[in-house]
């Protein structure tokens, strides 16, 4: 008989929860997971699941107008924001089922409450309830960061924007990231207008320069309005219902909804951490080693909740070395190293490896390709939108270290792509291989 009530308590039912608690389960451990919200986390209820969804819903827009020049009679057609909503949320409730099963199938105890941690191998549940565990991995994952700002309360957040009652007329974004852009995209398409609002000069850090200069030029002819340099300094609610979002050194802008994108925090407020002496990082993050474990030998944690890599594929992969490491008998590390990532803007943009500004600092000598050009379908269509692919090569042995691109269906090449790039093959390997005549993605293989 185990001293304690479970091997494994997780916290938190999200990507990495669930993955480490199924499998940890697999390999024979007893399993309890709490969950305060919904089973799935962020992702699959409030996240990318619902999101890419919109993001199809959005592009028909587009779609209806191409066409016509290819010969369709396209009735007047109107949107329907309530009909994609309903449809959307009820897309979740069929994952959220699913997930939940799978964690049944496997022998999971689920209990939905929030959990908070009371020493290194003890929870304590909302109801009062204290249970104990061997190990306790927290995968409560990161919330919606929103600005100091005088009104604030007034904005929503990623987690509020699936429920919205009515598409809004005008829609300030705040924020130049990741969800801001792909947000930007969706109510564009839908017909509202959008005003993005960025704290610096520039959207997308970290990604590709030229390659997010092409989706800010696109975006711009769309008619998306950017504000830069534009810190927030109050938001006034109006007699009408309407927001005055105002900024320093800029005009004041009126919508009718302000979407917060200014990134996501680890969850780790009041979660009693410190009674196990778990250590956090400046952000609230959880510090943990190479195999997920904090400062508290009993204690892990994978997911947002660590700051590392904010992907729900990342999670996944730490929730599986977490219990292939403890229950497994197999301890292995997360290869960190060129993970693929997208922004599914209109178009979607997608990386791997390192950008030309990176690969510059880091490697010094390298060789840069590019391919501009009109996808064939735009040209038929008459939009006037390029894509844009770049590849970044160690220049002495030839190896492919970085590949960036924007253009319709970007992110689903480059998943391909990025297999070669984490092989380490060279340009030579891509040049040698015959193109696909004619695709998008042949030019891949043609880059001069
Ligand atoms: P990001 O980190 O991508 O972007 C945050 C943006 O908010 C930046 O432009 C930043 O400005 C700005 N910002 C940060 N703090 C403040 C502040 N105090 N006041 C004003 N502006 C501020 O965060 P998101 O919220 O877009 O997304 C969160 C995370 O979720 C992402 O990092 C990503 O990992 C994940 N995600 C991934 C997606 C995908 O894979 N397709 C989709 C959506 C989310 P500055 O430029 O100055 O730093």
């Amino acid at each position: 008989m185990s001293e304690y009530d479970y091997d494994l308590f997780v916290i938190g039912a999200g990507s990495g929860g669930v993955r480490a608690a199924r499998v940890s389960a697999a390999h024979g451990a007893k399993v309890a997971v709490a969950e305060e919200h919904r089973v799935g986390g962020t992702c699959v209820i409030r996240g990318c699941v619902p999101k890419k969804l919109l993001v199809y819903g959005a592009h028909f827009a587009e779609d209806l107008q191409d066409a016509k020049r290819f010969g369709w009679e396209v009735p007047d057609c109107k949107f329907d924001w309530p009909t994609l909503r309903e449809n959307v949320l009820a897309e979740v409730d069929r994952l959220n089922g699913l997930y939940t099963q799978t964690l049944d199938n496997h022998g999971v105890e689920i209990i939905q409450e929030r959990a908070t941690i009371e020493g290194p191998h003890q929870v304590r549940l909302a109801s009062g309830r204290t249970v104990t565990a061997k190990y306790i991995l927290v995968a409560v994952g990161a919330w919606p960061m929103v600005p100091d700002c005088e009104g604030a309360e007034f904005g929503i957040t990623s987690n509020e924007v699936f429920h919205l009652e009515a598409l809004p007329k005008r829609i300030v974004i705040a924020g130049g990231g990741y969800i801001a852009n792909e947000f930007a995209g969706i109510f564009h398409e839908f017909g509202s207008h959008v005003t993005l609002v960025n704290r610096s000069d520039q959207i997308l850090r970290g990604y590709d320069m030229q390659i997010r200069d092409r989706l800010l030029q696109i975006s711009m002819m769309k008619g998306i309005e950017f504000r830069f340099n534009a810190p927030f300094e109050k938001v006034v609610k109006q007699g009408d219902g309407s927001l005055l979002v105002h900024m320093k050194g800029q005009e004041p802008v009126e919508c009718d909804a302000l979407l917060f994108a200014t990134g996501r925090r680890p969850k780790t407020e009041g979660l009693g951490l410190e009674n196990a002496g778990v250590e956090l990082d400046g952000q609230g993050a959880i510090r943990v080693d190479d195999y997920n474990r904090s400062s508290c030998q009993s204690i892990y944690a994978v997911g947002d909740v660590t700051n590392r890599v904010q992907l729900t594929p990342v999670a996944i992969r730490e929730g599986q070395a977490f219990a292939d490491t403890v229950f497994g008998g197999n301890p292995h590390k997360v290869d960190y190293g060129s993970i693929p990532s997208a922004v599914f803007s209109h178009p979607p943009l997608a990386g791997v490896g390192m950008t030309e500004a990176e690969a510059r600092n880091k490697i010094g000598s390298i060789s840069v390709h590019t391919s501009d050009f009109r996808p064939m379908k735009n040209v038929l269509a008459g939009r006037n939108e390029r894509g844009l692919y770049k590849m970044i090569c160690n220049a002495e042995t030839g190896k492919v270290i970085g590949l960036h691109m924007i253009g319709p269906d970007a992110p689903e090449i480059l998943q391909a792509a990025a297999v070669a790039v984490k092989a380490g093959l060279t340009k030579q390997d891509f040049d040698d291989t015959v193109a696909l005549h004619p695709s998008m993605a042949e030019e891949l293989v043609l880059m001069k």
